[in-house]
């Protein structure tokens, strides 16, 4: 735990790697950005560095966070997408004005204004989760099957079987639950 903090869990796929800064949702949750310096950080990390946040803009981060978690999941389960949780989404991505660079190397950068810097990045994030949601990208939303996590992920693995938020935490511990379950002796049967 660096400076006392959760570590970030990194994936691959921006809008779900934000939803994933709360984990054990259904469990004891774990926040992974408990003050704005740690979601300055956690932005920096996947390429959105702003200079600074207030304790307003980490809270309407969350509750975009919270609007794309309840919005992919209802979309994981094939369900009505509940409009206030998209009316979030909406509003963070079209007040966002970050403008996508083409650098000579090739690589896509985001760059963000200086005096709005988290809203961009809310807006780049808000964009990113349309559009998985919106089925635009190759891959497919599922939900974690964890029962103390049940966060949404996508899936871009080619059988589309993926069973986990992440292997290293949520899969981890399933193996070992099993593995653990296999060992224990079987329990003398009552008479
Ligand atoms: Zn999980």
């Amino acid at each position: 735990m660096p400076g006392g903090f959760p570590e970030f869990r990194l994936g691959a796929v921006l809008a779900t790697s934000f939803t994933g800064t709360l984990s054990e949702r259904y469990g004891e949750p774990v926040e992974r950005i408990p003050t704005p310096r740690r979601l300055v950080d956690w932005l920096a990390v996947n390429g959105l560095a702003v200079d600074s946040c207030t304790a307003a803009q980490l809270e309407r981060a969350r509750e975009l966070r919270e609007s794309i978690h309840a919005t992919a999941t209802a979309a994981a389960l094939h369900e009505a997408l509940p409009a206030a949780a998209v009316g979030v989404i909406n509003d963070c991505s079209s007040n966002g004005r970050a403008a996508a660079i083409l650098t000579t190397e090739g690589s896509r950068h985001w760059r963000l204004g200086s005096a709005s810097g988290v809203d961009d990045a809310l807006g780049v994030i808000a964009a990113d989760a349309i559009e998985i949601i919106a089925g635009d990208r190759d891959g497919r939303l599922a939900l974690c099957a964890s029962p103390t996590c049940r966060a949404a992920f996508f899936d871009t693995s080619r059988s589309r079987t993926r069973r986990w938020c992440d292997m290293n935490t949520c899969g981890n511990r399933q193996k070992k639950a099993r593995f653990a379950a296999k060992r224990r002796p079987v329990s003398p049967v009552a008479r």
